[in-house]
């Protein structure tokens, strides 16, 4: 019973495609002209237009400033001239993992948590000072 109700309790352990956890992946940044933005500056862009079947996926969704989205339009990249910073995929870490990497956490877990998939991305977030533990898990409950 006991176990039942800590297992509750524990943050999810998959990230939830939110536009808030795309412009974490992304790191804020434009992944067509590598402008850092804020959230207002900011969009959503389907590389596969929706107006061609592009679906909303880790895959086909990145963060863009409004100047390239307009620029974009409804092409593919290659078509508008433009390139991607990287090939957008599903972030490897996870509520668990970013709750992990709080500030404050004991040393002696640094050579555990440097082996696990996704912390180099996760250290980097927490370096750049986007995200915090709350904001992940705020978009992952
Ligand atoms: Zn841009």
């Amino acid at each position: 019973m006991l176990q039942l109700v800590a297992y509750d309790r524990m943050p999810r352990t998959t990230i939830r495609l939110t536009r808030r956890n795309i412009f974490l992946r992304d790191g804020y940044t434009c992944q067509y002209c590598a402008r850092r933005g804020t959230p207002r500056d900011l969009n959503l862009d389907h590389v596969m237009p929706r107006s061609r079947g592009g679906p909303m996926t880790w895959e086909n969704v990145v963060c863009s400033c409004r100047v390239c989205n307009l620029k974009k339009g409804g092409r593919t990249p290659p078509e508008a001239n433009m390139r991607l910073l990287r090939r957008p995929v599903r972030p490897r870490w996870s509520p668990v993992l970013a709750l992990a990497f709080s500030p404050g956490r004991p040393a002696e877990w640094e050579p555990f948590l440097a082996s696990l998939p996704g912390a180099r991305e996760l250290q980097t977030l927490w370096e750049q000072g986007v995200g915090t533990v709350h904001d992940v898990m705020a978009e992952s409950a």
